[in-house]
């Protein structure tokens, strides 16, 4: 029988746990605050507890829903990446960005993906399972148990989050709760392909978040050719959804626009890119492809970064361009999945 893990546990079932166990109503609030306050996940190390206690837990629970089975530090010292274990042996992948001023982690809602972008390597690996919401907030508590001083947290790993809400936002209401992990609602994102019925629930249960939107491209024929999700969530009906949602609130959006050569980049794809932008009032994320055997794209050239660039600060639109961080160990976004394919 697997362990109970306490992370599944709201603090009322914690503590019939702790008093089940014959141990004082108290004791809950101790376990509580090691696990969320101190961030101890090794009971052996929640030295307030008696020894008994101790004992007890560790026969029939456990703190997380996964272990560390992979630690990846990339060469650059920017990013380090982790692949989890989850109990029934699934894997998932999260990352670690070291930023000038803060600490971002880089989250998972899926174990894989159904979206099936081409240029996409989670969406090479397919859809395994959908996370629940104590499998979404281990990824954080592991973190912050590895010792980072996790600030941002995006849903930027593998899997798309609206297509996994309710566990997603049960995860997002715990990251933001103080009696949780106290992360303020602006340091949390969720980046979406674009998903209708998603969009349209953020709308209707007034959840106002931090989002981006990943656009790929923005003719939608040629959208289509890349992610296959336009065909049943045409980026016009997104778009659309998405100008009602951002009038409801004052949060800024972004476009992500990931650059695959002789794909995405002419200056005639740029130009449909800008109204875009303007229309949602948003900020566009300039992405290059971090290419993968197994991803049929090449990225652009510097020269061309540059190019697009300038194109979209000259239509006066702001941009961003994202650096790529931890490549040589596979830990960028979009390119989680490697510990899924097989090894040679
Ligand atoms: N499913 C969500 C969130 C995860 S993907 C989404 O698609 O938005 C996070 C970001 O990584 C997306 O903007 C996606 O377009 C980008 N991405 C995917 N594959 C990539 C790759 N190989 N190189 C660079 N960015 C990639
Ligand atoms: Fe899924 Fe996002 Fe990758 Fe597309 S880019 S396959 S939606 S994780």
């Amino acid at each position: 029988m697997s362990k109970q893990c306490l992370l599944a546990l709201a603090y009322p079932e914690l503590e019939t746990l702790i008093t089940g166990m014959g141990s004082p109503r108290f004791v809950a609030k101790q376990v509580w605050e090691w696990i969320y306050s101190k961030h101890v996940v090794d009971f052996d190390a929640m030295h307030t507890l008696k020894k008994g206690t101790r004992e007890q837990l560790k026969a029939t629970c456990c703190v997380l829903p996964s272990d560390v089975v992979e630690r990846h530090a990339a060469g650059d010292k920017t990013a380090i990446k982790y692949v989890l274990k989850l109990q029934d042996g699934q894997l998932i992948e999260m990352v670690v960005l070291f930023e000038k001023t803060h600490t971002t982690l880089c989250i998972s809602s899926q174990s894989g993906c159904p979206v099936d972008c081409k240029f996409c390597l989670t969406g090479v690996v397919g859809f395994k399972r959908q996370l629940t919401a104590h499998e979404i907030t281990g990824q954080l508590l592991t973190a912050f148990a590895e010792g980072h001083p996790i600030q941002n947290v995006v849903f930027m790993g593998m899997g798309e989050p609206l297509m996994n809400y309710d566990n997603v936002f049960a995860a997002i209401d715990q990251i933001n709760s103080p009696e949780y992990f106290g992360i303020g609602k602006r340091h949390v994102t969720v980046s979406t392909s674009g998903y209708i019925v998603g969009i349209k629930r953020l709308i209707a249960d007034k959840r106002f978040i931090n989002l981006a939107f990943s656009v790929g491209h923005a003719n939608p024929e040629k959208r289509a050719k890349i992610m296959p999700i336009e065909t049943r969530n045409p980026i016009f009906e997104v778009s659309r959804l998405l100008h009602q949602y951002l009038k409801m609130h004052n949060r800024k959006l972004t476009l992500e626009y990931t650059l695959l050569e002789n794909t995405n980049e002419d200056s005639q794809a740029i130009a449909e890119l800008i109204p875009l932008a303007k229309y949602l009032e948003a900020k566009i994320n300039v992405i290059n492809l971090n290419p993968h055997s197994k991803i049929p794209f090449s990225p652009v050239s510097e020269g061309v970064i540059k190019r697009i660039r300038a194109q979209i600060k000259d239509a006066d639109v702001p941009v961003t361009i994202r650096f790529r961080r931890g490549q040589d160990i596979a830990a960028a976004c979009g390119q989680l999945g490697e510990s899924h394919l097989e090894k040679p």
